[in-house]
C-alpha cells in the first residue's frame, strides 16, 4: 500500500493543467497504484492524480461503496465526448472536505480514454458514476467544484460540525 496525502484546497497544485500520459511507464504505473490505494482508504468515490501531487491525466472512480457503477474505473487521458440532460446535484471533494455545493452536472455521459494497460476505452456512464467522472475530469484542468456553483452564498454549504470560515473562497471564474 502506498496511501498518499490528499492535497487540500487552496493548495495551488490543484490548479495545474495536467499533462497527458504518453506512455505507461514505471512512474505512471506507480501513480495509478497510489491513486487506487489512496482512494480505497478514503471516504470519497473518486480521486485524480493532481490531488496526490502528480500533474498527469489519470483519474479513478469507484461508486460501488455508495451506489451502482461498475466498481473501480481507472481512466488515463479521459475526454468526455457527450453530455446528457443537466441536473443540479450536491457534490463534495476530498480536497475540500469542509464543504458541499450544488453543482450542475450531466446525468449521463460518454467518455473515452485509455485503461491502465493503455487500451482505448469508450464507455457510457450514468448516475453517481457519471457525476464523479465529470468531477474528476475537471481536476485534470485545475477546475474544482466550487468554481462551478452559481452562487457561493446560496449554493455552498458547510458540512455538519465544521465551524470554520465561510464562504471558502472567492469565485475563481467559470470554466
Ligand atoms: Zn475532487
Amino acid at each position: 500500500m502506498s496511501v498518499q496525502k490528499i492535497l487540500q484546497y487552496p493548495d495551488p497544485f490543484l490548479r495545474n493543467i495536467c499533462k497527458e500520459v504518453s506512455c505507461i511507464d514505471k512512474d505512471v504505473k506507480e501513480i495509478i497504484r497510489d491513486i487506487k490505494d489512496t482512494l480505497s482508504s478514503s471516504p470519497g468515490v473518486g480521486l485524480s492524480a493532481p490531488q496526490i501531487g502528480k500533474a498527469v491525466r489519470v483519474i479513478a472512480v469507484d461508486v460501488s461503496k455508495e451506489k451502482g457503477g461498475r466498481g473501480l474505473l481507472i481512466l488515463l487521458n479521459p475526454v468526455i465526448i457527450s453530455f446528457g440532460r443537466k441536473k443540479l446535484i450536491r457534490e463534495g471533494c476530498l480536497s475540500i472536505p469542509q464543504y458541499t455545493a450544488n453543482v450542475v452536472r450531466a446525468e449521463s455521459i460518454k467518455i473515452m480514454g485509455l485503461d491502465e494497460e493503455g487500451r482505448d476505452v469508450k464507455l457510457s456512464s450514468e448516475g453517481l458514476e457519471a457525476i464523479a467522472l465529470q468531477h474528476e475530469a475537471d481536476h485534470l484542468d485545475g477546475v474544482l467544484f466550487i468554481d462551478r456553483v452559481a452562487s457561493i452564498k446560496a449554493d455552498v454549504f458547510r458540512r455538519k460540525g465544521y465551524k470554520g470560515d465561510f464562504p471558502p473562497v472567492k469565485k475563481a471564474g467559470n470554466r
